[in-house]
């Protein structure tokens, strides 16, 4: 075992490294092993006892759905690269979402969530929060300070998401943060953009930050996974409630999320330089109104995204100037690189088309003309940006 000050004193790189991995404990294998275990058997009734002593819940190997080494690897990963207290980990990145929302929320207290927010969170807010009798009121994702003007005594959560999710409006988080807090009200994040790597949540006020592990820190397309990191204040009451309802997450699921998260810093790095690339290509194209990505010195979130970010991931938006449905489906259908397909985060670049606009309650958001959200991948930049010239030469070929 590592001594007890390991590893606070490591730069972020070597906690990525070494965090979660105990060989020592598993006969010198560097990464841990997978425990395939529902019942997990106490030697006698005093070992028994002791594992369920009050306060030890969370910390023990004594039930499946509570956790084993292999789950307690990663949370012990995640929650430290992005400087949270604690971590837990279910079956999906929307569980992630919506059971830190109903431990802090109960019958007849409200909600502020962020109108850009990802479109399930929304559907669980309307649906599932509404007929508990809890309330939500959508706010513009721009209001920053102006937050304070919407929080009544009732509000319990001030929700955020940045960059929103097709439009990618920055979000002022501290400013935020700081009118939730003097009103009494926890703030939870929707942090998946940035992954823990790129946006030090826990420094700019968040007390919950929410990841869909599907995406970056699994990074390969292959496994549906949530991650809640909370500070040491929210750790309990968050915790409970994951348990209470049942959620976990399988074995093999988790291993492939840190095998995906020893390389998160070395791919975001190579999913913002290409993703620089294509989007400042895409700037100058006559078929494009606006490339929206904070990255870029153009974009209105910018400024913020600078101060508070350590940099970009590879998902972005476009609006085309206008242009019929036809046209933009031919466009998409002549790309060769980029996969049709929902989710990104893995190494492979992928297209499709949004409709944001429609499901906006609280601001207007008016394109120009058609949306597309891109994730860029691993490849060589040049070969995308190649791909997306012959599917603009598409776009223009196609009449109707
Ligand atoms: C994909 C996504 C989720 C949900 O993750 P799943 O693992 O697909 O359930 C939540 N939030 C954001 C911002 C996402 O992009």
């Amino acid at each position: 075992m590592k001594n007890d000050d390991w590893p606070r004193n490591y730069r972020k790189d070597t906690l990525l490294t070494h965090l979660g991995r105990h060989p020592e404990a598993h006969h010198g294998a560097v990464n841990p092993p997978v425990y395939h275990a529902s019942t997990i058997l106490s030697a006698n009734m005093a070992e028994w006892e002791a594992k369920r002593a009050p306060g030890r819940r969370f910390d023990v190997v004594r039930y499946g759905l509570l956790g084993t080494p292999t789950t307690f690897a990663l949370e012990e990963a995640v929650a430290a690269i992005e400087g949270g207290y604690r971590a837990m980990l279910m079956s999906s990145g929307l569980a992630a979402v919506t059971a830190p929302l109903q431990a802090c929320l109960k019958n007849g207290d409200h909600l502020l969530m962020v109108d850009s927010v990802y479109g399930p969170a929304r559907n669980f807010c309307d649906k599932v929060l509404t007929r508990c009798g809890i309330e939500t009121t959508y706010y513009d994702p721009l209001i920053g300070e102006g937050i304070a003007r919407l929080i009544r005594p009732n509000t319990r959560v001030v929700y955020v998401e940045s960059p929103g999710s097709l439009t990618f409006e920055v979000q002022d988080v501290p400013a935020i943060a700081a009118a939730a807090h003097a009103a009494g009200a926890k703030v939870l994040m929707d942090n998946t953009w940035a992954s823990p790597w790129l946006f030090p949540s826990f420094e700019r006020g968040v007390d919950v930050s929410i990841h869909a592990a599907t995406k970056y820190i699994v990074g390969h397309s292959d496994v549906m996974l949530g991650a809640v990191i909370t500070t040491k204040e929210m750790y309990e009451p968050v915790r409970t409630m994951t348990a209470d309802i049942g959620h976990c997450a399988g074995p093999d699921d988790v291993y492939l999320a840190l095998r995906g998260l020893r390389t998160l810093s070395v791919r975001l790095e190579r999913h913002q330089k290409n993703a620089l690339t294509v989007a400042r290509w895409l700037q100058t194209r006559p078929e494009v109104a606006r490339v929206l990505y904070p990255a870029l010195p153009e974009d209105p979130g910018y400024a913020l995204w600078q101060r508070d970010f350590f940099g970009a991931s590879g998902l972005f938006g476009m609006v085309l100037k206008p242009a019929s449905r036809k046209a933009v489906y031919a466009m998409i259908d002549a790309l060769d690189l980029f996969g049709i397909g929902a989710s990104w985060g893995g190494f492979e670049s992928l297209i499709q088309p949004t409709s944001p606009a429609r499901i906006r309650s609280a601001t207007h958001w008016e394109p120009e003309g058609p949306t597309l959200r891109l994730h860029i991948g691993l490849e060589d930049p040049q070969d995308l940006i190649e791909d997306l010239d012959r599917g603009f030469h598409a776009l223009r070929t196609t009449l109707g």
